[in-house]
């Protein structure tokens, strides 16, 4: 047997695996994480490393390649934990050991760290006092100034004595040589929560710990008490809105500190859930430490250095906070779970939800599910009995749920309304404007408005390396949103040279324009990812809105999410339909997700909220169960038409993605694939067909589906799809993707 060992656990090394060959002796004890010692280089140097992946056969030659030496001693080390976690998701998201361990090991860069450093007296204060003298008499006045305050102080911030006391390096180093003074250094990880904290919100002020409800406090409890007999089921927690989840939250990380346990809290982003990385900051201080895509490699690495070195207790962060190397989690909390950024989208394409389960196995951590509007998949688990489910039904405090109305759009078209604002939604803003509240307006699409298409000969303008439109931005340029190509906007088709061409959807700018015209004097403010490109933007926008210096805050699916302000009290919803009407088989799910959690921003506060929805699809069981606030309702039906057409959550389901820059490349293989699995098993295939976008970046690119009931029958699938992409040499130029469950069909 064959071991690949890594030597250095650092991200640029982890391309640079040495082949040894295993001792029989040790064999019995050798896995994969083993920390190991083995011969290394031409001296034969006795090296320490990691086995990252165990080999029955090798290409060299035998007596080429080296034995281990044996095992390290020691305890199970969070780098062997590591190494085994990102096995474990090869073997799960069909991905190879190196880009698994590069998802999981963080970066490490040189990274030149922020130092904090001191001046301190080096002598006793007689030796101190004669020096003054002799300063004063040859007229040193930098000295003397830096030394009558040593004196008093013994030591100084060094900021303090070059920036007010004004005294200059060379004075420091001549002090210094003469043994006065020293100067000491300390490195200061980076904790970018806390300094944001102190400047905002007063950090330092004790966070007033809430009394929990009846029903809060049955839920820590019960959680916690499962956690203490030793079970290990997750936990979902079904709460609306404002239901006080993230005090739950807080309560089981509370208890879990004074076990001396570690807790990862994720978060779907950082910048939309600022609120609640504040609470957390206030109520643990700098035990908790966040991190957020925004981060440099650098900032990511030194929090993790603080976690490994036992200065944390408490990571927030977004799906990659899992990789946090705590030695002994107790506690891994996934909020709003069903949102798709704990999907990730680079190979392995793993899902947070379940890489947390394998997480805190190992440690015999719990995970606690936290959602308004929870996916499919754990809704089922929970109701199939694999998860506790736990429900908080109600709102704390006065604040109630908000009335919800639906208008349907078809009818304003019948009286001859063609804007945006129904006569219903009008009103209201109208209303709230005088009232001096505010109103929330959502609509899911970003740019200025949709594609541009003929009205002569129907076509639409499409990108020529992406099979897809090209959308209208307001500088008068069409951009394709996939690799950047764009042009200035046409004055006739291209086609057929006909100057009926025009633009059709609607996006953020657009309603922007009208929501301007028909209120004038209403403070606007649109928040897309155009307006808030910039570090702060979010938080600039949301803060604005907070306090009031805007009526109206316009936005996309990022101002559905996290945010409490109180004096919202309406929220309009322009197009209700835009996102049921992907070809996927999600996309109901994910209405129904939008609209509620956009319809919970409404009436956070003590006046009662309202939520316009309009659509041209009031009868749509998603929009029907939106309005009526009911999770139950739409779950029933959802999970009937899942198992009417065989889909998740009843079955899984593989997405093999292949594309190539040869048509008939990415055809063949697509066709090798495909039949590689209608000969390996009773596995229902669907495919091979062209992805929804056929091309993109100049490659073309093909799709198979194919599901089973067993997931384990899926992952020995892709090994044995590996195995015959390996083989098949000769179409080098395709590009073969595998992902477990997809978020979307491709
Ligand atoms: P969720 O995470 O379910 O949206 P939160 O935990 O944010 O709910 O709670 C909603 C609001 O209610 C917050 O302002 C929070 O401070 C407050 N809150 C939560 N629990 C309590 C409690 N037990 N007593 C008083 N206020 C509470
Ligand atoms: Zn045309
Ligand atoms: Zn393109």
């Amino acid at each position: 047997m064959y071991a690949d060992v890594i030597v250095d656990i650092s991200h640029e090394s982890l391309d640079r695996v040495f082949l040894y060959r295993i001792p029989d002796e040790i064999l019995p004890d050798v896995a994969i994480g083993s920390p190991v010692k083995f011969p290394f280089g031409k001296g034969n140097r006795v090296t320490e490393g990691y086995v990252v992946d165990i080999l029955s056969t090798s290409d060299y030659p035998e007596d080429k390649i080296k034995y281990l030496i044996g095992l390290r001693d020691g305890a199970v080390s969070i780098e062997s934990q590591l190494i085994n976690l990102a096995a474990w998701m090869k073997n799960t998201y069909g991905s190879t050991m190196i880009q698994a361990l590069k998802t999981v090991i963080p970066i490490k860069n040189e990274v030149r760290h922020k130092e904090d450093k001191t001046i301190i007296l080096n002598c006793d204060d007689k030796k101190a006092e004669e020096f003054l003298k002799l300063c004063i008499s040859k007229k040193y006045k930098a000295k003397e100034r830096l030394l009558a305050e040593l004196i008093k102080e013994k030591s100084l911030p060094y900021e303090l004595v070059t920036q007010k006391l004004n005294i200059s390096q060379s004075t420091l180093k001549s002090l210094e040589s003469d043994n006065i003074i020293v100067v000491r250094a300390d490195i200061k990880y980076r904790n970018p929560a806390d300094e944001k904290a102190v400047s905002d919100t007063g950090f330092g002020r004790p966070y007033d710990v809430k009394n929990l409800t009846k029903s809060q406090q049955e839920v820590a409890d019960s959680i916690m008490a499962d956690y203490i007999d030793g079970a290990t089921k997750p936990s979902l927690i079904h709460g609306v809105t404002g239901s006080g989840k993230t005090e739950v939250y807080m309560e089981l990380v509370s208890k879990m500190q004074m076990l001396g346990k570690q807790s990862i809290v994720l978060i779907p982003e950082i910048a939309l859930t600022y609120q609640t990385i504040i609470r957390f900051y206030k109520r643990f201080g700098d035990r908790v430490s966040i991190i957020h895509s925004r981060m440099s490699q650098g900032e990511k690495y030194d929090q993790f250095e603080r976690a490994k070195k036992g200065e944390i207790d408490i990571m927030i962060g977004p799906r990659s906070a899992l990789f946090t190397p705590f030695a002994d989690i107790g506690l891994i909390i996934i909020d709003e779970e069903h949102e798709a950024t704990y999907k990730s989208e680079t190979t392995p394409k793993y899902h947070a939800r379940e890489v947390a389960f394998e997480r805190a196995r190992v440690s015999d951590g719990i995970v606690v599910l936290g959602s308004a509007t929870p996916s499919m998949e754990s809704y089922y688990n929970a109701s199939c009995g694999n998860y506790n489910l736990y429900s908080l039904a109600e709102r704390i405090g006065t604040s109630t749920l908000p009335e919800v109305t639906v208008v349907d759009l078809r009818e304003e078209l019948k009286v001859g309304n063609r804007s945006m604002f129904s006569a219903n939604l009008r009103e209201a803003i109208q209303e709230r404007l005088d009232r001096k509240e505010q109103t929330m307006l959502f609509i899911n699409r970003r740019g200025y408005a949709g594609f541009v298409s003929c009205r002569s000969c129907g076509e639409a303008i499409k990108c020529p390396h992406c099979d897809v439109s090209l959308t209208y931005h307001n500088n008068k340029r069409l951009i394709c949103h996939y690799c950047n190509y764009n042009i200035p906007m046409p004055d006739k088709c291209p086609k057929c040279a006909s100057k009926f061409i025009g633009t059709f959807g609607t996006g953020t700018q657009k309603l922007e324009e009208a929501t301007i015209s028909a209120f004038p004097g209403a403070r606007v403010l649109r928040m897309d990812m155009d307006t808030t490109s910039g570090k702060d933007g979010h938080e600039k926008i949301l803060s604005a809105f907070a306090n009031h210096e805007a009526d109206i805050l316009i936005g996309t699916q990022m101002i559905v999410k996290g945010h409490d302000f109180s004096n919202v009290t309406l929220v309009g919803i322009i197009a209700a339909d835009m996102s049921l009407f992907e070809n996927d088989y999600r996309s109901a799910e994910r209405t129904f997700q939008l609209l509620t959690q956009a319809a919970g921003r409404a009436g956070r506060g003590d006046k009662p909220g309202q939520v316009i929805i309009q659509t041209y699809k009031p009868e749509h069981y998603a929009i029907q169960a939106a309005s009526a606030q009911d999770y139950e309702e739409f779950y029933e039906t959802e999970l009937s038409y899942r198992r009417l057409v065989n889909y998740p959550p009843y079955l899984h389901m593989l997405v093999i993605f292949i594309s190539s820059p040869s048509i008939a490349e990415c055809g063949t293989m697509a066709e090798i694939l495909a039949k590689t699995v209608q000969d390996y098993g009773d596995y229902t295939v669907i495919g091979p067909a062209e992805a929804t976008i056929a091309k993109k970046q100049d490659r073309y690119r093909k799709v198979i589906w194919c599901k089973h009931a067993d997931v384990n029958a899926l992952k020995e699938l892709m090994n044995a799809l590996e195995a015959v992409i390996k083989n098949n040499t000769e179409l080098k130029n395709c590009n073969v993707q595998f992902d477990l469950d997809p978020m979307s069909m491709y």
